[in-house]
């Protein structure tokens, strides 16, 4: 009997396998039941294989250690964080009231925005992408060449990662909302400046506030800096439950950075297997490869 599957699948599943395996997962098998085709096609997860694929084809991994819970201790314990606007990088201001408008009413208050001078460079504002009602929501820094073509957060080599990250988590890109910290490019990709910040910044917490997600994860120092008010390092920052407007928020490394970097893949795996499990989120051990 073949039992082959389709080859879109098979491109599928091998790139996430490599994914899996840049965070650290090696240890794949296949429970060998006449049922297991059968029940990868009707998205039934086996209770002894390593990975579980669903309906649409994801496959969910059973990692090999369960993640911390984060806890309101986590929350406390969490190291304070130098919040004086004078040592911030850039600005969070004018905080607008709790829930106003829709989605669509701040894309429209936004306009054709020439609020700050990236309207200058930028092909097409950025405004965010994905569910209105999400859970979880990434930040970004701000669009990139891809973005700024398409309109759309994240849709360049990051933010293939970024998918990625999703689909391991169990999620789709439409279950989650993914935003940026600016809604313009910055030229040649630059950090957004003070006053970018400053100008963008009313709509964020709008968007953030409106989306009311149950976890933010921060992607990246800029963005984590910028909703933080701080000028601390990425990497003192990332895997620790902080807050931010009374929402739990977890920076981690912006997916840019693990293109350069995949041995850091293993470390944002940690932080979202966190998130993971705040959000109740299915995370189960993995058992060793059977002979
Ligand atoms: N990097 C970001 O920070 N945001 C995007 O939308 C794309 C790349």
């Amino acid at each position: 009997m073949t039992d082959r599957l389709p080859e879109k699948l098979q491109e599928k599943l091998a790139e996430r396998l490599r994914f899996y395996e840049d965070v650290g997962i090696k240890e794949f098998f296949r429970h060998r039941v006449s049922s297991t085709r059968q029940n990868f096609e009707n998205g039934i997860s086996e209770p002894d294989s390593a990975v579980t694929m669903t309906l649409q084809g994801d496959i969910i991994p059973k990692t090999e250690s369960k993640a911390a819970a984060p806890s309101s201790r986590a929350l406390k314990n969490s190291t304070p964080l130098p919040a004086t606007p004078s040592e911030a990088p850039a600005l969070i201001t004018s905080i607008p009231k709790i829930g106003e408008g829709t989605l669509l009413t701040i894309r429209e208050d936004i306009g054709d925005c020439i609020r700050c001078k990236l309207h200058k460079g930028r092909t097409k504002i950025v405004f965010g992408d994905g569910n209105p009602h999400a859970k979880l929501l990434f930040i970004g820094e701000g669009p990139g060449r891809d973005e700024d073509l398409q309109g759309l957060p994240f849709v360049g080599r990051a933010g293939k990662l970024l998918t990625q990250m999703i689909e391991a988590m169990g999620l789709k890109r439409s279950d989650v909302y993914i935003c940026n910290v600016v809604k313009c490019r910055p030229p040649e990709n630059r950090a957004p400046e003070r006053d970018e910040v400053a100008a963008c910044s009313p709509f964020l917490i709008r968007q953030i506030d409106l989306i009311a997600p149950q976890v933010i994860v921060t992607l990246g120092s800029i963005a984590s800096q910028t909703i933080l008010e701080t000028t601390r390092g990425i990497s003192g920052l990332r895997g620790q439950w902080l807050e931010f407007r009374g929402r739990k928020l977890m920076p981690t490394y912006h997916p840019a950075y693990l293109l350069r970097n995949p041995a850091a893949k293993s470390e944002v795996w940690k932080d979202l297997q966190k998130v993971m499990v705040e959000l109740g989120l299915e995370i189960r051990k993995a058992k060793p490869a059977q002979a």
